[in-house]
């Protein structure tokens, strides 16, 4: 009986897979089960979480009875039920030409000038689990009907869980699928804003209007930075009207839900609630692990299953730490070669994490800086080419990013009033060094010594 059921099931399936995209394909249906048969005509099928099954049945199921029914015609109605789940799926997509992976070079990552967009946010690279999955199926649906089935699309979830990544790899794959027929651009809220005011100073608001509202898909990171900003939010507002009337796609992303946006003018604020909210919550267990496995097979590392186990259960607050926590620990055992053992590895992840949460601010952090090149702070912020300048400013701007997780615009503007692009490019280059050479992760120690100690 159970290979009857299995086999309807999987004619089932592959029916199915021609008729929705593969990721949601995937997302939604991988491991699941047909589990019975009733004799009244019923079946029950087993879906991994309660999410899935919720929207199994709210999205999918009359085409699953109109395929089951094709092939069975005895088959009347569909029971969903939750059986328990396997743990996340991993979205493995053919490799683009386009898809800078982590075969290139570091200094092939490069932003696109036009679209703003970060070659390394794909969804290749993206673990799709219990936590976002609502988000991620949104964002499918978004770039498979541009501005016309969730419109805005408004992510919102804590930091470093994965909302800046997602919605740029939305922007990237609509840069794939249609190439230069959609016009794309991403743009962080302080970019915004920074826009606005040199236009009114400059009094060009038509400049303004051009550069924004002649894209096909607009995506807004951290809007809550807006918020209280009146002049900027009036902006928003009209270039949203103008985008949403002419059916183009907005993707904005946000650290908490349109409800709980305190200083946001309330049109805007309905604007938002009008189209798909979609929450990124916190990874859980298997989805942490599945994003350390999937890390470390970027960058072709190997850690033993204990090491990846003990990471994943430690750290837990965000998946931004826990990229920090693995490069650490992967420096440990591949440039320092230390043999990991539990108790390395608990302090590691033990030392990394108190870092987060002791008194640190952007100040001490240039302080720090400044005082272990002997410069003075005023050196290290003014906006100068001087070459001496340039790694205390990448490393400081670095370490704001990973010990203050600071949006790089703002980064960009503490030091030099330097572009964020800069700033991304900082963190991105001394990361890779840090993994890379001995010596310069003892500098990086050295200096954090500098920062906790000035107390
Ligand atoms: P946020 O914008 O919410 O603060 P980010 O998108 O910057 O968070 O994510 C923080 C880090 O974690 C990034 O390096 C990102 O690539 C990684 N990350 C987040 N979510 C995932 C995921 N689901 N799979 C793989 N990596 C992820
Ligand atoms: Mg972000």
């Amino acid at each position: 009986m159970a290979t009857g059921l299995e086999k309807l099931w999987q004619s089932t399936l592959a029916e199915l897979e021609l008729q929705i995209s593969r990721p949601n394909f995937i997302t939604w249906f991988k491991n699941s089960q047909l589990l019975e048969k009733k004799t009244d005509g019923q079946v029950v099928i087993g879906l991994f979480s309660n999410f899935a099954k919720e929207w199994v049945e709210n999205k999918y199921h009359k085409l699953l009875l109109d395929i089951l029914f094709s092939l069975d015609n005895s088959i009347k109605k569909i029971e969903y039920t939750v059986i328990n789940r396997p743990g996340p799926v991993l979205i493995k997509q053919p490799k683009r030409i386009t898809d800078l992976s982590a075969d290139n070079g570091f200094e092939e990552f490069k932003i696109d000038p036009e679209s703003n967009l970060h070659p390394r946010y794909t969804f290749n690279s993206f673990v799709v689990g219990s936590s976002n999955e609502l988000a991620y199926a949104a964002s499918q649906a978004v770039i498979k009907v541009i501005g016309r089935k969730y419109n805005p699309l408004f992510v919102y979830g804590g930091t470093g869980l994965g909302k800046t990544h997602l919605i740029q790899a939305i922007g990237n794959e609509i840069k794939n699928v249609y190439k230069n027929k959609c016009k794309t651009k991403y743009v962080s809220s302080e970019k915004f804003v920074n826009d606005v005011v040199f236009f009114i100073r400059n009094k060009r608001m038509e400049d303004m209007k051009i550069k924004y509202r002649n894209i096909d898909v607009l995506i807004i990171d951290d809007i809550q930075f807006i918020g209280g900003k009146e002049r900027s939010e009036e902006e928003l507002f009209h270039t949203f009207n103008a985008l949403y009337e002419n059916n183009k796609q907005i993707i904005i992303s946000s650290d908490r839900a349109p409800s709980a946006l305190p200083v946001l003018e309330e049109r805007l604020r309905s604007r938002f609630e009008g189209g798909m909210i979609a929450d990124i919550t916190y990874p859980d267990y298997e989805m942490r692990l599945a994003i350390i496995k999937n890390k470390l097979q970027e960058r072709r590392s190997y850690l033993s299953d204990e090491v990846c186990s003990l990471v994943a259960t430690k750290v837990q607050r965000n998946i931004r730490e826990l990229e920090g926590v693995l490069n650490k620990v992967v420096f440990y055992q591949d440039v320092k070669g230390v043999d990991l053992t539990t108790k390395i590895v608990e302090e590691i992840i033990d030392n990394t994490l108190q870092e987060k949460s002791s008194n640190v601010s952007s100040g001490k952090i240039i302080k720090a800086v400044a005082d272990f090149y002997e410069m003075s702070p005023k050196e290290l912020t003014e906006r100068s080419r001087k070459k001496n300048i340039v790694e205390p400013r990448q490393i400081a701007m670095f370490l704001m990013r990973d010990i203050l997780d600071m949006s790089y615009p703002n980064i960009g503007e503490k030091l030099g009033k330097r572009d964020h692009t800069t700033a991304i490019y900082a963190y991105e280059k001394i990361s890779q060094e840090i993994t890379k050479k001995q010596s310069f992760n003892q500098k990086i120690t050295n200096i954090k010594d500098l920062i906790y100690k000035s107390g």
